[in-house]
């Protein structure tokens, strides 16, 4: 639905939903106000200059993210836009105090589809490592099963026929500040300390793309 109710541009940052120290000390505040405030700030910048008098100027950031996958000539537009919102998700996916253990409707399909909560757990931080170079690892629902998958870039399952549970980012910019190469240490930090599995039981429940803007 593309009425003008739906629109926005130019497209804006959103708020981290935490204050800029409150991942201290698995994210540090110089690492998070780098991530949201220079790099996904740039995202967001360069789709609003690269969407000027196309088709795509007025759309939301998912439907820029839906309209341009997969075509060569709108590469860098869904570069762009893909990561300002795989971001927004993101920065969802942690919260202080994260962790620990799952709501029972994610845990029954964590145990389904993995065997137990840990395997699922370690599966995600296989995967979130096992990335070569940039990209993300991601807790999905394919159909009705729970699945981890790695992205590339700025990949993203939403596009796929996946809906996205969790996100967990492994661009060096997320984590080199604070633990330089060691990105299987800052990833079994994120898992066990700051993973927000409420908030994918939530899309587990209703995963909806115009949410994250
Ligand atoms: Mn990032």
């Amino acid at each position: 639905m593309a009425t003008a109710a739906t629109t926005s541009s130019p497209l804006q940052l959103p708020p981290l939903p935490y204050a800029v120290n409150a991942l201290e000390p698995v994210i540090s505040a110089e690492t998070l106000s780098f991530h949201h405030g220079k790099h996904q700030q740039a995202y967001v910048d360069n789709v609003n200059k690269m969407i000027v008098g196309t088709e795509l100027a007025g759309l939301r950031l998912d439907q820029i993210v839906t309209a341009t996958v997969g075509k060569a000539e709108r590469a860098s537009i869904f570069n762009n836009a893909a990561q300002a919102w795989n971001h927004s998700f993101y920065w969802h996916c942690l919260k202080p105090k994260g962790g620990g253990e799952p709501p029972a409707a994610l845990k029954a399909k964590m145990e389904m589809a993995f065997g137990s909560v840990d395997a699922c757990k370690k599966e995600l931080a296989n995967q979130a490592v096992a990335q070569f170079g940039s990209g993300w690892a991601w807790l999905v629902l394919e159909g009705s099963k729970l699945k981890v998958v790695k992205t590339a870039n700025a990949d993203t399952p939403f596009t796929q026929g996946l809906k996205p549970l969790l996100a967990i980012d492994v661009w060096e910019h997320a984590y080199y500040l604070d633990y330089q190469n060691r990105r299987a240490d800052h990833v079994n930090a994120v898992i066990d300390k700051l993973m927000n599995w409420e908030f994918a039981r939530v899309n587990l429940e209703s995963f909806e793309p115009s949410r994250y803007g």
